[in-house]
């Protein structure tokens, strides 16, 4: 049984809200809304200030055995943050401190509900640099953690796990852990850090993080490069890669999906020619080098039949260009059923998109892809008719299916949540679902945190 008297003393009245009406933004997130979990009725959102309190608040929980979901910036994609059982929404927006850019160890010290905004703001302020930019600016930077987000730049620096030094967290017993530092090096035991990364908030809840930042890039340059013909764009990926190269990112999109998106933010895709395209983001210690990293990745292209190829040199027409790329999601928002991450090894990239064309085909449906070409993360939307037709699991798994047999995973970015354990049948390792449980069970005894979430039962 819940005890919101108690949670009442441990946060205060004004940072517990019981009445459904106050709450419903904590009862969503970004998922797709026809397939996102639906809510428990009888939930209660609590707003702790620190770190003391989620431990208080947890330890009570763990006593009455109460679920606790934890709610970050509310931007997930796979329903993780939704409470599907009655309990706490643990919300965590008033940890949202910068404690410290520390300039000389080229770190930054936030607290968890920091939004990933004022992170880079704050980032930008003192000079300095944060590479990844997954799409939505709210997220919060415990959640990014929680996710190992990765998002558009992510080719040459990596994903969130990359950059994770050190964390505090609170376990589901409500004791609070430190684990890494401002280290670069430490092999002090096993690695429990990276273990709470990519945890879909089911081991701890993430209070502050220690993040390794980056000289700010003294130049920079985004290509945006048209092909006729699908093949032919992603068959430039690894070799751009090869010639030693390493963009930021190397983004694909195709002409529908990325003029769509330029007509919900009101810009123009600056592209005439070609009907799929890559973008790709180069960065250099000044001008020169970019531009002759621009004249490479071109003479690679052009060898690999592109049509077109324009270079975006200020800041602002570079970010009018990531923005139409980062908001393709949503501007496709209202009329899709679900978006997918699924990752194939990158070469496979083309195969695999040709794959999903063959699908939707034989649904007699469109299926859009575009995303992280260098990575081998793309994004197939799967839009609005299949939800009408009924047939949106079905072509889901067809297209899980393709990716694991190309060696792929069914997702590499936004994670299992709720709404991908369904599925999780098509990748049977026992043994290891095994080693999961029982590391879940370790950590969280009572099952108490984020039940339901990112593990096969
Ligand atoms: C427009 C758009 C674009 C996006 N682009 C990308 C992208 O490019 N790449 C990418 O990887 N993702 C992307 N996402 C997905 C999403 O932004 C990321 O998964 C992000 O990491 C979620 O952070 P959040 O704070 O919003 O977490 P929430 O949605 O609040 O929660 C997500 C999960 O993390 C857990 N969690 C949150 N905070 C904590 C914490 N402090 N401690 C423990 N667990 C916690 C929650 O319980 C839940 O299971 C995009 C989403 C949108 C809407």
């Amino acid at each position: 049984m819940m005890n919101v008297e108690k949670l009442r003393e441990i946060v205060g009245n004004d940072w517990v809200i019981t009445k459904r009406e106050q709450m419903e933004r904590y009862l969503v997130d970004e998922t797709a809304p026809g397939v996102r979990p639906k809510p428990a009725d009888n939930v209660v959102v609590v707003k702790p200030a620190n770190t003391s309190e989620i431990a208080r608040i947890l330890k009570l929980a763990n006593i009455d055995k109460t679920p606790v979901f934890v709610r970050g910036g509310g931007t997930g994609l796979c329903g993780g943050a939704v409470p599907t059982l009655d309990g706490i929404v643990l919300s965590m927006e008033r940890l949202d401190k910068i404690e410290e850019v520390d300039k000389d160890n080229l770190m930054i010290v936030a607290e968890a509900g920091v939004t990933l905004e004022s992170m880079l703001k704050a980032v930008e302020e003192a000079g300095l640099f944060f590479p990844p930019h997954p799409g939505d600016e709210g997220a919060q930077v415990g959640g990014l953690v929680a996710c190992n987000a990765g998002g558009t730049r992510a080719v040459k620096y990596g994903v969130i796990r990359n950059y994770v030094k050190g964390l505090e967290a609170v376990l589901p017993t409500g004791e609070i852990i430190n684990l890494g530092g401002k280290l670069l090096k430490n092999n002090q035991g096993l690695d429990l850090m990276h273990l709470l990364i990519h945890s879909e908030g089911i081991l701890g809840v993430i209070t502050k993080v220690i993040l390794r930042l980056y000289p700010r890039v003294a130049s920079s340059g985004t290509l945006v490069i048209s092909y006729d013909n699908r093949h032919d764009a992603i068959d430039s990926v690894p070799k751009i890669l090869q010639s030693g190269v390493i963009p930021l990112a190397i983004e694909y999109v195709e002409r529908d999906e990325i003029e769509t998106s330029a007509r919900y933010l009101n810009m123009k895709w600056p592209a005439t020619k070609g009907k799929a395209y890559l973008m790709v983001i180069l960065t250099g210690a000044n001008d020169d080098e970019v531009y002759s990293q621009g004249e490479q990745v071109s003479d690679i292209c052009e060898q690999c039949n592109a049509v077109d190829i324009l270079i975006a040199e200020t800041g602002e027409e570079q970010s009018r260009i990531l923005k139409m790329r980062s908001e393709l999601y949503s501007s496709m928002k209202e009329q899709y059923a679900d978006i997918l991450d699924v990752t194939v090894p990158p070469a496979s990239v083309g195969v695999f998109m040709d794959r999903v064309d063959e699908i939707a085909k034989r649904f007699n449906t469109n299926i859009p892809n575009y995303g992280h070409a260098a990575d081998g993360n793309l994004h197939s939307h799967l839009l609005a008719d299949l939800q009408d037709k009924g047939i949106v699991r079905q072509v889901k798994r067809e297209i899980y299916q393709e990716a694991l047999k190309l060696g792929g995973v069914i997702t590499g970015e936004h994670g299992i949540g709720v709404i991908r354990i369904p599925d999780l049948d098509l990748c049977p390792d026992g043994k290891m679902w095994e080693l999961m449980r029982g590391i879940k069970r370790l950590f969280d005894p009572n099952n108490i945190l984020n039940p339901g979430v990112g593990l096969l039962g």
